[in-house]
């Protein structure tokens, strides 16, 4: 007998209709033989709505109760997914995230799971019983409920494969797999057979909402073996492993995209052995994710850097800087806004030159500024303007030929 642990996200148990299709996917699982763990998120859109309904009452409400509010949506999910099991004839039990023995760390928002406990659910298991799991959310050591950063669901899922030992990981979710794009905004996206995980990683990572990138690295990790599959549909979904088949040699497997990106350039700033380092400390210790940075030196004595950040974070950023300007030693700062990251990612540019040279060629053709780039052995990564942003990715999949040479689904 096998362990099989399924995800269905929001959309997937949108409705009580919906629910009771998911209850069926999960006992055909079951029927096959094998023991089921199940991992569900909220109901549709509850989350957002929960996060509107907090700024109703408060703009900036603690994070603490924010998690304990969030987490709630989870709840009602698992609860009755367990009752539709039940009306089907089938033994379930539900837990949130605590009861499965989820322990994170002390981090309300955007918690890292530390261990799992998987004593209650192995019993349950070994008593035939199929359990169902509340996603997105853990406790800490102090019994404090926190949640695991929005899309966390996936996390909790292959974070419980891995420690149950499971022999497989299915995310369902309302597409037929992972694509060469988001399916949402570009017609010509095809569904990939597999990718490795470091591919997966970096789409993730970019922006790919499909997967949350936590998931993929505890997959990686521990080398559970993942398919993201439609809840729908009946047709097999993307495999994710360590070596992903390479079909057709493709050399560029995706393009990613995010929007609400800002550039911050920090002028005149002095030339010291730690200016760089005084910064981005500075910024970290204020929680300000900082992506790709460029540094030019203007003359001896003071250098300008740039450096990227996520919109919402401006605000904070540039108060950092006003509250630190004697550490800091700067002359002017400047930004920008309304910018968007657009990569292409794909294991084949390590040994493939000029995949960088072609990306800019392209988006010269199509008029397209690029403000910022940053490269690793498997990923080019550009900034331009927000408004040029599905631009560049529409030719960009056409230039590196994706809807042709990808599977068709
Ligand atoms: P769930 O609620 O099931 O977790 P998500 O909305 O988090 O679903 O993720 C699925 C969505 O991810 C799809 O509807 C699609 O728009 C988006 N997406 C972004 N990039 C990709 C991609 N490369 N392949 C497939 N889906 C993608
Ligand atoms: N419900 C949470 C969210 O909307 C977690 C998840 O769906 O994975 O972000
Ligand atoms: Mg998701």
């Amino acid at each position: 007998m096998g362990l099989i642990v399924q995800k269905f996200g929001g959309t997937s148990v949108g409705s009580p209709e919906r629910i009771m299709n998911v209850a069926t996917r999960v006992i055909e699982e079951k029927n096959r033989g094998n023991n089921v763990v199940v991992v569900v998120s909220a109901m549709g859109k509850t989350t957002d709505q929960l996060v509107s309904l907090a700024q109703e009452i408060s703009k900036q409400p603690s994070k603490r109760e924010m998690d304990m509010l969030l987490t709630t949506g989870e709840q009602i999910t698992i609860s009755l997914l367990a009752m539709a099991l039940h009306t089907k004839g089938y033994d379930a039990v539900s837990f949130t995230g605590w009861q499965a023995g989820i322990e994170t760390e002390p981090v309300f928002g955007n918690a890292r799971i530390l261990n799992i406990d998987t004593n209650r659910v192995n019993k349950e298991l070994e008593e035939g019983k199929i359990v169902v799991v509340a996603g997105f959310q853990g406790s800490t050591i102090d019994g404090e409920i926190v949640t695991l950063g929005r899309g966390g669901s996936d996390t909790t899922a292959v974070a419980l494969a891995a420690a149950l030992k499971a022999d497989k990981c299915d995310i369902y979710t309302d597409v037929t797999g992972v694509f060469t794009t988001d399916p949402r905004y570009i017609k010509d996206a095809r569904k990939l057979s597999s990718i490795s995980y470091d591919e997966m990683l970096e789409l993730a990572n970019l922006g790919a909402g499909v997967l949350h990138p936590r998931a993929v690295e505890f997959a990686k990790n521990y080398q559970v073996p993942l398919e993201v599959r439609s809840s729908m549909e009946k047709e097999s979904g993307t495999i994710i492993e360590e070596e992903g088949r390479m079909e057709e040699n493709l050399v560029v497997r995706g393009v990613a995209f995010e929007d609400e990106i800002t550039k911050v350039t920090v002028l005149g700033l002095s030339n010291t052995l730690k200016s760089l380092s005084t910064i981005f400390t500075t910024l970290a210790k204020h929680h300000i994710n900082v992506d790709i940075i460029i540094q030019s030196t203007t003359n001896k004595n003071t250098t300008d850097v740039s450096f990227s950040i996520q919109s919402q974070d401006i605000k904070d950023t540039l108060q950092v800087f006003v509250d630190h300007k004697e550490v800091l030693q700067y002359e002017n700062i400047q930004f920008e806004e309304d910018l968007a990251k657009v990569s292409i990612v794909g294991s084949g540019m390590v040994s493939n030159p000029g995949v960088a040279a072609t990306m800019f060629e392209v988006l010269a053709a199509n008029d397209i500024e690029v403000k910022m780039v940053s490269t690793s052995e498997i990923k080019v990564s550009t900034v331009v303007e927000e408004k040029n942003m599905l631009k560049a990715v529409e030719a960009l999949h056409q230039a590196f030929e994706l809807a042709r040479t990808a599977v068709k689904q």
